[in-house]
């Protein structure tokens, strides 16, 4: 498998700045989630995701752990309360960080939904992006 994209360092941090991330790539996707335990984990209107090879990715301070369910974990730090990635257990190797947390996030434009079916009436943003689901297995 090719992998094409440049050698970079992307960074971020939570809100109080205890808990940082350093990716040595740019994210292999960035994905708007509908759903309704990312948009509670996250709490705003939809959870905008990087994804994220595992072991590209550094984790500075203590990254607090959740588990929302029987397949998904949520991280944040435990002091500020900054939700900082997302993970699926059967996806060890992928991880999801939320792009709210990037230093640069005007880098890494969206560029799909996932749960569509379940976004908020109101919100409109990026409607012309394709689905994720059309493109990969559902990972609830
Ligand atoms: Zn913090
Ligand atoms: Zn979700």
């Amino acid at each position: 498998m090719t992998d094409d994209r440049a050698k970079v360092s992307v960074n971020g941090s939570c809100l109080c700045g205890a808990v940082k991330f350093e990716a040595s790539t740019a994210p292999r996707r960035v994905t708007h989630c509908h759903c309704t335990m990312c948009r509670r984990a996250v709490g705003a209107a939809v959870a905008t995701f990087a994804t994220f090879e595992s072991d590209k990715v550094r984790w500075i301070g203590k990254l607090a752990r959740y588990d929302s369910s029987e397949a998904a974990w949520r991280g944040f730090c435990s002091r500020c309360g900054t939700s900082l990635c997302f993970g699926f257990n059967p996806r060890p190797e992928r991880i999801y960080v939320t792009i709210g947390a990037f230093d640069d996030p005007d880098a890494f434009p969206a560029g799909f939904h996932d749960y569509r079916d379940s976004k908020i009436e109101w919100l409109h943003l990026d409607e012309h992006l394709p689905d994720a689901s059309d493109f990969k297995p559902s990972r609830k």
